[in-house]
C-alpha cells in the first residue's frame, strides 16, 4: 500500500444501492470440470456480516464467476461470517476456500504475529487481489459529546464481535492510546447489524467499525437519529500509522452521508480476497478473470467500488505471496 496515500475511499453518491445476490444460477455444473474444491465445484467466499460490505463485495465476485459457470464449471457461493480474525482461521482449518480479510490480518496471518502468534505464521496463505479502502471508523450519537477518538475514554463503546477485524483493531488503538478495558464504562460486543440500533437506542454512546465507504450500515444510522462521524487523528495515532506498513491515514469525504458535511480524517486498510496455496491455479485463475475482465461491471456492483483501478489492486495490501493462479492472470495481462 502507498503509506502516504489516503486509502481508496469513494467519493461517490450516498446512495448505497440495494445489492441482490444472482440467485437464478441455473446452468448446470459442467461435468468434465477439471477444477476442485473443497466440495466439488462450490467455492465458498467467507466474507462478513451481511450488512457490511465484505458480504456483497463476497457477492459481487461471485455474481460474475457464476455468469461463466458454463465454460469453467465453478459454483461460486458466500458464507456470512464474523469478519477477518474468524475467515483466516476458517482458511486454515479448510473450512473455506477463499476469503475477504483487512491488509492487517493478512500480515499478521502469514507472518504470526499478533493474536497468531499462537497458531505460528500461516505459510500457506496467498493473496488473490485487494478489493477497496476501509477505514476505522467511529460514530457516535450527537448528544454522547464524542468529538475526538480521546472522547471515548469512559464512554460505551460498541467494539465489535470477537472474531472481527474491527474488534481486534479497536483493541490496537486502545493500546496505541494507552487505555485498558476499564478506560471504557462498557464494551458491547454487537454484530455489525446491531451497532447502530444500540446507538440510536443509548444503549450505547459510540460503536466502532472497519468498514468500506459508502456503505449501508452507516446511511442508515446517520439517518435513524442524529449521530456524527468521529476523527480519529492525533499524536498516538499518527504513530500507529507511521509503525505499521498495512495501516495508512485515510479520509471519509464530507458530504458523502447525510448529515456528515466535513471530511472526517481517520485511519485504515485494505480489503483483500486470500485463499490457500493448496486451492486450484485453475479456479483462482478463473476468479481473478471474472473479476478482471468485467471489472467496470465489478465496479458498478457496490458504491465502495466506485473508484478502484485494476492495476492497484495487485500489489496493495497483499503481504503474502500472490497464488499461482492469480500470477497466471496477472503475467498474462501484464499487470505483474
Ligand atoms: N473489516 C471488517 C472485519 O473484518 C468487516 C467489514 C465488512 O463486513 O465490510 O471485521
Amino acid at each position: 500500500m502507498n503509506r502516504n496515500a489516503a486509502l481508496a475511499i469513494t467519493a461517490c453518491a450516498a446512495v448505497v444501492a440495494l445489492w441482490f445476490l444472482s440467485g437464478n444460477d441455473i446452468e448446470a455444473i459442467k461435468p468434465d470440470a477439471q477444477t476442485s474444491t473443497r466440495e466439488g465445484n462450490t467455492l465458498t467466499i467467507g466474507t462478513g456480516s451481511v450488512s457490511g460490505v465484505y458480504f456483497p463485495a463476497g457477492g459481487a465476485i461471485c455474481r460474475l464467476v457464476n455468469k461463466g459457470r458454463k465454460s469453467h464449471g465453478i459454483r461460486c457461493a458466500v458464507e456470512s461470517t464474523g469478519g477477518s480474525v474468524d475467515n483466516l482461521n476458517a482458511l486454515r482449518a479448510n473450512d473455506l476456500d477463499m476469503a475477504i480479510v483487512q491488509s492487517d490480518w493478512q500480515f499478521r496471518a502469514v507472518n504470526g504475529t499478533g493474536r497468531f502468534s499462537d497458531a505460528g505464521p500461516f505459510s500457506d496463505l496467498r493473496s488473490v487481489f485487494s478489493v477497496h479502502g476501509e477505514a476505522f471508523t467511529v460514530l457516535a450519537r450527537r448528544s454522547s459529546g464524542i468529538a475526538a477518538i480521546a472522547d471515548l475514554k469512559g464512554k460505551r463503546v460498541g467494539v465489535g464481535r470477537p472474531g472481527s477485524g474491527q474488534r481486534a483493531m479497536m483493541a490496537l488503538v486502545m493500546e496505541a492510546l494507552g487505555w485498558r478495558r476499564k478506560d471504557l464504562a462498557r464494551a458491547f460486543e454487537f454484530a455489525t447489524s446491531e451497532q447502530h440500533r444500540a446507538l440510536c437506542a443509548e444503549e450505547a454512546d459510540a460503536v466502532v467499525y472497519v468498514i468500506g465507504h459508502p456503505n449501508g450500515v452507516i446511511n442508515e444510522a446517520m439517518g435513524a437519529c442524529e449521530t456524527v462521524l468521529v476523527e480519529v487523528a492525533g499524536a498516538a495515532i499518527d504513530d500507529l500509522v507511521k509503525e505499521r506498513p498495512y495501516f495508512a491515514h485515510a479520509v471519509i469525504p464530507g458530504g458523502m452521508y447525510k448529515g456528515n458535511a466535513k471530511d472526517v480524517k481517520t485511519f485504515g486498510v485494505t480489503a483483500t480476497l486470500v485463499v490457500s496455496a493448496k486451492l486450484d491455479a485453475d479456479i483462482v485463475y478463473e476468479v481473478v478473470k471474472a473479476v478482471f475482465d468485467n471489472f467496470d461491471e465489478f465496479k458498478g456492483l457496490h458504491p465502495a467500488f466506485g473508484h478502484l483501478e485494476r492495476g492497484n489492486l495487485v500489489r496493495a495490501g497483499n503481504s503474502a505471496p500472490l497464488h499461482d493462479g492469480a500470477v497466471r492472470y496477472f503475467k498474462e495481462n501484464k499487470l505483474f
